[in-house]
């Protein structure tokens, strides 16, 4: 398997972990050989820098982001990876030269980066803001796309912890999209293109994590930068890095995102020679919401005196507190039946009764600190060994 050599051989190990920011990025731009086009392209709204790479002479243009959204670094630390292997690998740095030419910003949200938020710091979401471009991220990222002309886009996003694959019980460790053009979700030779890509990228990430590769939802959104791009006729790629069993850190699906990139320039570049099929990209099952973090099932409370068995679920929450991401366990009430439900760690409690300091039964909001039967205390949503 030779992709997961190149990862191994050249992720900068180094930089890991969720929090990622320009503090981040800078040392790695300013050590960049001259093979590499480092801009400063603008400020974000609270002037830090949004820069810019550039790589290669090749007449292929390829366009690519990452964190609009702040909170969402995976793609960041595979891009990252990327420079390390165009830095280092003088074979396949030349291949890319000759046959690309990339323009990467790694980091366009920087101020939600260094907070964490989805949002910019004005808390507007840049990807709702294509047409209006109210914000300076947003504007930047428009505004290279017009001059620069790219044949190809990827968006690249991360999908949180709560999405499987269909109706089995595999989470989503990454999630492709070839963004409709239009609200009738038309299929022209653009889209067509990226859906042979993305059929591609599946193929090869079967062999690593067979089942867990999904699909994420097409609708139409005519205010976000995938979908306008493509409308643009820009053969665009959505990049959804989702959630591996236990990696909160995501330093593994970071892997399977940058094996996702080697194989995108693999793809084009065959692609000059074999005809389009699209055929392989619609065996790819849709994401569906169907996960928690931890599930605990068949739990007795007590409800108004009467005795009843339910399920409940610990979610995280991600804050940000002195300069690391801390994942703050709550709980979680469930309504539905849970039959097509499931948590990244499940306890069945079989019928034991649930107390704790804060909550007669369980709510909505309250950290997950608790006891279930005599001798299971659960801290921090986790089941304490005796
Ligand atoms: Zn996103």
């Amino acid at each position: 398997m030779v992709y997961e050599e190149i990862f191994s051989t050249y992720t900068n190990k180094k930089i890991k972990g969720r929090h990622i920011t320009n503090e981040t990025v800078e040392p790695i731009l300013e050590h960049l050989n001259s093979d590499f086009k480092v801009k400063i392209e603008g400020k974000s709204v609270l002037e830090k820098p949004i820069y810019s790479v550039q790589f290669g002479h090749g007449k292929t243009k390829i366009y690519m982001w990452s964190q609009m959204h702040g909170d969402e670094s995976t793609s960041t630390k595979a891009i990252l990876d990327l420079f390390e292997v165009l830095s280092k690998d003088k074979v396949y740095a030349t291949f890319i030269q000759s046959t690309y030419t990339l323009y990467i910003i790694p980091l366009v949200n920087p101020d939600g980066a260094e907070v964490h938020t989805r949002e910019n710091i004005n808390k507007v979401d840049l990807n709702r803001d294509v047409n209006e471009c109210t914000q300076p991220e947003s504007k930047i990222l428009k505004q290279i796309f017009e001059n620069f002309q790219p044949e190809y886009c990827l968006n690249m996003h991360d999908q949180r912890t709560i999405y499987g694959i269909g109706e089995t019980n595999k989470s989503a460790i990454i999630s492709f999209l070839a963004p409709a053009y239009n609200k009738n979700r038309e299929i022209n030779q653009y889209r067509s293109k990226a859906m042979h890509i993305i059929g591609k990228i599946n193929n090869v990430l079967q062999n690593y994590i067979p089942g867990h590769v999904g699909m994420y939802n097409d609708a139409y959104c005519d205010n976000c930068f995938g979908d306008y791009f493509a409308s643009k006729n820009a053969v665009t790629i959505l990049f959804e890095a989702g959630h591996y069993p236990n990696d909160y850190t995501r330093d593994i699906t970071r892997k399977y995102v940058f094996i996702g990139l080697l194989v995108v320039f693999d793809i084009i570049h065959e692609n000059d020679i074999v005809d389009d099929n699209n055929s392989e990209y619609f065996i790819i099952p849709d994401n569906k919401v169907s996960f928690f973090d931890i599930l605990y099932k068949n739990v007795k409370i007590i409800d108004n005196g009467n005795e009843k068995i339910i399920n409940f679920a610990t979610q995280y929450n991600e804050v940000v507190k002195n300069g690391i991401i801390v994942f703050e366990p709550y709980m979680v009430i469930i309504e539905n039946d849970i039959q097509n439900y499931f948590g990244h760690i499940e306890y069945d409690l079989e019928g034991e009764l649930f107390y704790s300091n804060y909550c007669s039964i369980p709510e909505n909001g309250v950290k997950s600190d608790f006891f279930i039967g005599k001798n299971n205390e659960f801290i921090d949503g986790i089941l304490k060994t005796q």
